[in-house]
């Protein structure tokens, strides 16, 4: 046997199931077709939140499940995952008063808060935090959820898998799970050929592809039909609306809601929609239709008018649901649904549906339960206090670390060493290493980004194109002309 576990797809779910297996002692395999986190998981709205519309939908359990990982997520990863204070203007016509402030008691208390602070009731007409609103959203309330930059998320559970054993590949599919005495026979296609390995458990974790995927393992050649869903969500980015520090929850008048979401220091991102998709989840964008529904909501609530001019960038992904039956795209469930085949001959084969980012973790543990009969020993569960690759900051917290990283490197400047402190943590000195000044960093990429950091994601990360490197490692290309963005390609693709 080469593996105990092969884990199909480096999306959130796939990484975190193999870092909770390796770190359980298992010989794990991970292969991604594409880069880590390239389908649904560097596309979400980045938020580690409990879900307060969920509510509406009656799901106490994804909530305060959610709720709870918010606190052990914060202290697994504090350089990725901060707390983020949201502004809910009260709508003319929106939800009534009442009905929020019942949301948010419920919100506060099913979460057993350690951390995070509680609701409170916001004037908006005397409150910095109604400056950027048009004057009608006079009242509101402000409650905490966690941000998250969701590619390092999968970026450093795969790391955690790597420091545990596990092999991860990238740009290498499974394209055949074959049953083969009492074992699984799964063939790998990389761009340095073909080859097969064996394995005594798969795990689906293909997110939008998983139908695809359970077709390869079925072998009959009838298609699969698993309960999933899949639902396009877009994101649109414009310059930091005038004001808008905080996070805001609008209602859109059809019921659903959209955040505006402080992003990358100088931008807000604004999100999302919920379209049904039947296309191929490797070519999802936004459409015209969603930016207009995107401004149109950002206009009804801010005073500074938005334009399609203002986009400075997009993007879209497809999630992958668990058909619960849910009659409007927004209230299908976002909980996961766990499915193992196994028995009389057939090797273990286990199916992840749906899922967020917020409840990965609990995720990767229940399906290691599911699996544990049919694995060698292992030890148990441990992901809950250990903390991520660079998320060991101490006591003292993030600024307490990012102080005394200053302090030690006075030849950089703090903004520049406070988003390095944001991607790395504590691994920021093996990106620096003995660099005293920028000038020891190698050729200035723009954007804040160096030939030094391009050089350790490559080494370190998995990174082999430009776009691993501009967009999913870091968002320097956020901050890039786009000169800069094609002189950095080419310098970051002579590099790998
Ligand atoms: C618009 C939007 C907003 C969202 N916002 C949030 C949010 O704020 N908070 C939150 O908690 N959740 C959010 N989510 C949900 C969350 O992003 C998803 O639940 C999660 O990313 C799904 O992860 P996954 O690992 O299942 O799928 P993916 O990330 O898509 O990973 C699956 C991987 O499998 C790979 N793959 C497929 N077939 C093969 C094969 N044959 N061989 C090898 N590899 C293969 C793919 O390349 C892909 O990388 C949002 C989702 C969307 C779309």
């Amino acid at each position: 046997m080469d593996y105990d576990l092969v884990v199909v797809g480096g999306g959130i779910n796939g990484v975190g199931i193999a870092a909770d297996a390796a770190g359980r002692g298992l010989a794990v395999l991970l292969a991604e077709m594409d880069d880590l986190g390239a389908g649904t998981s560097s596309r979400s709205s980045k938020l580690i939140h409990g879900g307060l519309r969920y509510l509406e939908q009656g799901e106490f359990r994804l909530v305060r499940i959610a709720l709870r990982e918010r606190e052990v997520l914060l202290a697994k990863a504090p350089h990725i995952v901060w707390p983020l204070r949201f502004v809910l203007p009260q709508a003319p016509g929106g939800r009534p008063r009442l009905l929020l402030r019942l949301g948010l008691f419920l919100y506060d208390y099913l979460g057993r808060r350690r951390h995070m602070p509680g609701s409170t009731a916001l004037k908006l007409s005397n409150d910095a935090a109604g400056l950027p609103l048009r004057p009608e959203f006079a009242n509101g309330f402000a409650y905490w959820d966690c941000w998250v930059d969701d590619a390092r998320l999968v970026i450093l559970n795969a790391r955690a898998a790597a420091d545990n054993g596990a092999v991860i590949m990238t740009r290498t599919r499974v394209e055949k799970i074959i049953a083969e005495d009492g074992a699984w026979r799964v063939g790998l296609k990389s761009q340095k050929g073909t080859w097969d390995i064996r394995a005594r458990a798969v795990v689906n974790a293909a997110g939008p592809w998983v139908r695809e995927v359970a077709n390869e393992a079925a072998g009959d050649g009838a298609p699969r039909n698993e309960p999933i869903r899949l639902v396009k969500g877009s994101h649109i980015v414009v310059p930091r609306i005038v004001g808008a520090h905080d996070a805001y929850l609008c209602q859109s008048p059809d019921g659903r809601v959209v955040f505006a979401l402080p992003f990358e220091e100088q931008f807000t991102l604004i999100g999302t929609t919920d379209v049904a998709f039947d296309g191929d989840p490797a070519h999802v964008a936004i459409d015209q239709v969603e930016e207009d529904y995107l401004l149109d909501i950002a206009n009804r609530y801010f005073v500074e008018p938005l334009g399609r001019s203002d986009i400075v960038w997009s993007y879209a992904g497809v999630r992958p649901l668990y058909d619960d039956g849910g009659k409007s795209l927004s209230s299908v469930t976002r909980d996961y649904q766990l499915e193992l085949s196994a028995g009389s001959g057939v090797p273990p084969l286990l199916t992840v549906l749906g899922g967020k980012l917020t409840t990965y973790r609990r995720l990767a543990e229940a399906a290691l339960s599911k699996l544990a009969p049919h694995l060698p020993p292992m030890r148990p569960a441990w992901t809950a206090d250990a903390p991520l690759p660079g998320g060991d900051v101490g006591e003292g917290g993030f600024d307490e670390f990012l102080t005394h990283l200053c302090d030690g490197r006075p030849a950089f400047d703090r903004p520049f060493l406070r988003r390095l402190a944001r991607r790395y943590g504590t691994l920021v000195d093996e990106v620096l290493g003995d660099a005293q000044n920028h000038r020891d960093l190698g050729a200035d990429l723009g954007g804040g980004l160096s030939e030094r950091e391009v050089a350790y994601l490559i080494d370190n990360e998995w990174a082999q194109s430009a776009e691993d490197v501009l967009w999913r490692r870091t968002k320097c290309g956020l901050h890039m002309s786009a000169d800069q963005r094609s002189v950095a390609a080419e310098k970051i693709e002579s590099m790998v």
